[in-house]
């Protein structure tokens, strides 16, 4: 048995056959165990690689021989002698036969089982044929993948997804009712792909190294995605545990159901617990899960799932069924969509062009005020979505106040244009604001004038007051939410809205954090939102305690905001919630 760390990106626990992604340059290859009698269909897509790749390779030859004037170009021909190696052939056939590997897994074993001979020989000639081993290889496994179009459609049975690292568009093209779970080498607990598996109540373990290199294919293995653990061939006791975990989890997610809405303080006070959620995530159960509001409706998984660009008619019904599910929660739940934040990570093929800084490029906001026609139909499409309940519009990334300004001017010709039609919307849709660029932060008095609200986006907000790529493990240390600075920035901002009298929310993933999520809550924030499986943790902690002890919260994360380090405020705010909450582990599985 062995257990891996990594990091607890989504809650929740899964146990399962492994399905492998590794990519290989710019291919991510499946390798799965194929079903019983599914095998003829692997040797046939074998033999096609082959003849594929040997076409590619004689021409290569060919053209080479013709550039150079020689005859003797040996590499081509090198790799032609491995490729048509009629031992290695009969070897991935019987690992397609005997061990039920899909063609590309089997590929991969045998050129593994070779480069370990080759590696062992003392000639240094054949430890030279180690490169042409590994070229034949990606050569045949890109074949594989061209023959089965995108990889993602060969996941047909629930499976957890093991891959060095997914993109947000490879991960919103998964079958979700097929993914048990994702444990990933790198990324980190903030990237787009953890958020899309909390997003989607799938749980997720990121930064796990090198664990593509440690399953095998169709292997079962544990992940918990709450403590941040994967384990291989588990033994009976580690299998026992696991299930008592998942049941107690279950259970506390059942008490909060049944106990007063999410985000109730014991004194009777309120900061709603809302949920964040995009088009595509299934809302059967989300009631029951103690859901009371949309607080952040990411619309860009529209544009990532189609690959391209939505029309009015399908955003229209998207929205309108969001809103009406909304609307199904109570009779006063709103819902706060928010306009396209394409960029940065999210990137939508055909759309999204090449820049050299994306995260600081023309995205959000800023792509939809330079695309006039994309951000009119979006407008249109939630503009007559929100006549079926209590909608919000929501700009992403907003950083200076001529884009609120010029947004205003399109969302007034677009609703002219609507009353011009006699098409229904409703009349007083608020409209807010992102808060998740400093400038705004830093300049949230002037903002606060020209907004119906602020929704505080830590995730962005961390990631560009830090300089710290929110998805790259490598800086994940910088990536401080408790930052002293980020909280003189959220804490300006609670000011400047409470000032003029509009509401504050957190949307970022911080807020999922009980230690961090209730210091919001403390420092003034007036709602939170998040994914689905933090609600019931955090719902009972709040509940845990009064207005009083959250003033008294606030006052000791504010006392050392200028003295200490993000690791020691988050040190000491983490043992004062322990001392006042005594069962506030077993509360947090
Ligand atoms: C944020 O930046 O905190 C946020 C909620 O938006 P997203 O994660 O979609 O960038
Ligand atoms: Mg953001």
């Amino acid at each position: 048995m062995v257990t891996v760390a990594g990091l607890a990106t989504a809650r929740g626990f899964a146990s399962g056959p492994v399905y492998l992604y590794r990519s290989d340059s710019e291919i991510l290859i499946p390798e799965y165990l194929v079903e019983p009698g599914k095998e003829e269909d692997e040797f046939l897509r074998l033999r096609r690689a082959h003849a594929e790749t040997k076409r590619d390779l004689e021409n290569l030859t060919a053209v080479l021989k013709e550039r150079s004037g020689r005859d003797d170009v040996m590499v081509f021909e090198c790799h032609l002698m491995i490729l048509e190696d009629p031992l290695l052939f009969k070897e991935t056939e019987r690992h397609v036969r005997e061990g039920r590997l899909n063609a590309e897994a089997a590929v991969r074993k045998t050129a593994a089982g070779a480069r370990a001979q080759f590696e062992r020989m003392n000639d240094p000639y054949f430890r030279e044929r180690v490169r042409d081993l590994d070229d034949v290889e990606r050569r045949l496994l890109k074949a594989l993948v061209g023959y089965t179009g995108s990889p993602h459609l060969d996941l047909n049975t629930p499976a957890i997804i093991v891959a060095d690292d997914l993109t947000p568009s490879e991960t919103v093209q998964l079958p979700s009712e097929f993914v048990l779970g994702f444990a990933t080498d790198g990324g980190s607990a903030t990237s787009h792909v953890a958020l899309l598996a909390r997003a989607m109540g799938i749980p997720a373990v990121t930064g796990l190294g090198n664990i593509t290199s440690k399953v095998r294919p169709g292997e079962k293995i544990l992940l918990d995605g709450t403590n941040g653990a994967v384990t291989l061939s588990p033994d009976a006791e580690t299998v026992a545990r696991f299930e008592d975990l998942v049941s107690r989890q279950r259970r506390i997610a059942a008490e909060i159901t049944a106990g007063p809405p999410a985000g109730t303080l014991k004194d009777g006070g309120d900061v709603p617990i809302l949920v964040n959620l995009h088009p595509g995530v299934p809302v059967a159960g989300l009631k029951e899960a103690g859901v009371r509001g949309v607080g952040l409706y990411r619309s860009e998984y529209l544009w990532m799932q189609s690959e391209g660009e939505p029309s009015e008619e399908e955003q229209f019904e998207t929205y309108r069924d969001a809103v009406k599910f909304t609307a199904s929660l109570a009779a006063d739940a709103e819902i706060c969509i928010r306009a396209l934040d394409i960029g940065g990570d999210k990137l939508v093929r055909g759309i999204s062009r090449k820049e050299a800084n994306p995260f600081l490029g023309n995205r959000s906001i800023r792509y939809l005020l330079s695309n006039r026609d994309t951000m009119r139909t979006q407008l249109r499409a939630l503009l007559r979505a929100s006549a079926f309940g209590h909608a919000k519009l929501m700009y992403p990334m907003v950083s200076c106040i001529e884009e609120l300004e010029e947004a205003a001017a399109v969302l007034q010709s677009v609703k002219e244009d609507l009353d011009r039609e006699g098409i229904a919307y409703d009349r007083a849709l608020p409209v807010g604001m992102m808060v998740e660029v400093p400038a705004a932060a830093v300049n949230a008095r002037q903002f606060a004038r020209h907004v119906d609200f602020f929704s505080i986006g830590t995730n962005d907000l961390v990631q560009y007051t830090m300089a710290a790529d929110r998805g790259n493990d490598a800086v994940a240390h910088l990536y401080q939410p408790l930052n002293p600075a980020v909280l003189s920035l959220v804490s300006n901002v609670v000011e400047a809205a409470h000032a003029v009298g509009i509401k504050v929310g957190v949307c970022g993933e911080s807020a999922s954090d009980p230690v961090v999520g209730t210091l919001w809550a403390a420092m003034g924030v007036d709602n939170l939102s998040m994914s689905v499986n933090y609600i019931p943790a955090i719902a009972k902690v709040l509940a845990s305690l009064t207005r009083a002890d959250l003033d008294e919260y606030a006052a000791l994360a504010g006392s050392l905001a200028g003295e200490r380090t993000a690791a020691g405020i988050y040190g000491a705010c983490d043992a004062w919630l322990r001392a006042k909450i005594p069962d506030l582990a077993e509360m947090l599985i």
